[in-house]
């Protein structure tokens, strides 16, 4: 009989697969023998150990005699064949360690658990860092720059449009740039769960779980719609996949429209973790960084576009990116394509097929100001002026405090409007009236009331 070691007993099945592919057709090698393992080969009998009984069944019943065949031949003796469940499939059994030795990892590893590719687009590079991303910036260079080491979860959330698969996709890069033999795998809750239940139909659980149990950077965008599809299950499978990512110090990224306490989640031990990374979320970005990205955005497309357009469009397209990149990419497209001067009018039609629908019309500092100044019996020129005697500076404060919230002026033109005071005054005024709000019912009361006469839904 021939002696069989452990690496030749993978060579030999490796050597077999190819053969046996050939054999009995695509459809059952993918969906059976692709993630089978060598046991052992004592007296002429060769053990083969498969992913679940409905696979051990399934090959007992139809291919017993090819494989033996195959084996026959490759070892040039007689070969009987056994078949041995080594994994258990079912979805709540705990991750198994990958039984199969790396060396065979090419046709164990199925990678027909699409993970989608990233776009060239998304890097770092091509993000313009402002108020209203810098935190998640730092937070997701970080996590790019030393994987599993800095923040792990790192959490990233806000409104639709707002850059949060741009980050995910640049850490994508960073991390395949840096570290090419890591793994990088960046793909929707909705194509996980998909995914997933797919497994679970074709009983191929075992090779779901293994493909995403051993990966180094795992990037999973709009984790809002995990619950959505199969509800309970697929939470508690990404919840253990996630866990087992974590507890090994593979780096996971999350990106999601809500905080973790507003995520429709049924599984609390899901939600507590993901609040115990680091969360950042993403906000509109003012009027000067939208004139920024479009900058960039239209040196990217290598078209050049006149600064006022770029500011037209940045006032009128206000809470998201992607439009403001829609509108964009239309009058490059115009640019490019006619001879024709882009005129004034022609920008107004295309803009106001993309405006954001920000039907409700904004209210104006102006606006704000004569409010404050008529609630609190002063003169809109004190509160734009030099005076700093308590009576006036206060209401200033409360003025300059909901130009920032109600508003999307940048600190800079804020200050300029209040006579010029620079933005580091601005700040300090908002800070100090936020910082009331939390203290101070009364604050709270008369602020809550003016934004909501400014306001109204
Ligand atoms: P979300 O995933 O939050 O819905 P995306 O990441 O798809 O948003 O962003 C929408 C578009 O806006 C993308 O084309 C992206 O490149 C662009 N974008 C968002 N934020 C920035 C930024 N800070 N700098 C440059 N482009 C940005
Ligand atoms: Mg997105």
């Amino acid at each position: 009989m021939a002696e069989v070691t452990a690496t030749g007993l993978q060579d030999l099945w490796r050597a077999a697969l190819p053969v046996l592919a050939e054999r009995v057709g695509q459809a059952t090698y993918d969906a059976f023998l692709r993630n089978t393992t060598p046991v052992g080969y004592d007296e002429n009998v060769f053990i083969l150990g498969v992913a679940n009984q409905f696979a051990k069944s399934w090959l007992e019943e139809r291919h017993l005699p090819a494989i033996g065949t195959c084996l026959t031949e490759l070892l040039e003796e007689p070969v009987r064949v056994q078949m041995q469940v080594v994994e258990s499939a079912g979805p709540s059994a705990a991750a198994p360690p990958l039984p199969v030795p790396i060396t065979v990892s090419a046709p164990a590893v199925p990678d027909d658990f699409s993970t989608t590719p990233l776009n060239p687009k998304y890097t770092f590079e091509d993000f313009v860092v402002a108020d209203c991303n810098r935190f998640a910036h730092a937070a997701a260079q970080q996590v790019a720059k030393s994987p599993g080491k800095s923040y792990n979860p790192l959490f990233i959330h806000s409104k639709v449009g707002l850059g949060k698969t741009h980050l995910l996709q640049a850490i994508g890069h960073t991390g395949v740039n840096q570290h090419p033999e890591a793994r990088v795998v960046y793909l929707s809750a909705e194509d996980f769960a998909n995914q997933l239940i797919s497994a679970i139909r074709d009983n191929r659980m075992a090779a779901f779980r293994r493909k995403y149990r051993y990966v180094d950077v795992w990037l999973v965008d709009d984790i809002q719609f995990i619950a959505a599809i199969e509800g309970p299950v697929s939470e508690e499978e990404f919840f253990h996949t996630f866990n087992t990512l974590c507890q090994t110090d593979k780096q996971v990224v999350i990106a999601s429209d809500a905080p973790p306490r507003h995520l429709q989640i049924m599984n609390d031990r899901l939600r507590s973790r993901l609040e115990m990374g680091i969360v950042a979320d993403l906000r509109c970005p003012d009027v000067e960084t939208r004139v920024a990205i479009l900058e960039k955005k239209a040196a990217a497309e290598g078209v050049e576009v006149a600064r006022e357009i770029l500011e037209y469009v940045a006032q009128k397209i206000e809470s998201n990116i992607r439009v403001l990149e829609g509108a964009l990419l239309k009058i490059c497209a115009y640019v490019s394509l006619t001879s024709e001067e882009l005129t004034m009018p022609m920008i107004e039609e295309i803009v106001a097929d993309y405006s954001t629908a920000s039907t409700q019309e904004r209210v104006t500092v102006e606006q704000i100001v004569e409010h404050v100044a008529a609630a609190r019996n002063c003169s809109v020129e004190d509160m734009r002026g030099p005076k700093r005697n308590q009576e006036i500076v206060w209401p200033r404060q409360i003025a300059v405090y909901l130009a920032r919230e109600l508003t999307d002026n940048s600190l800079a033109s804020i200050g300029k409007f209040f006579g010029g005071r620079d933005h580091s005054t601005i700040l300090h005024a908002y800070h100090k009236v936020s910082e009331l709000l939390t203290n101070d019912e009364k604050v709270l009361w008369e602020i809550n009331d003016m934004r909501a006469r400014l306001q109204p839904d």
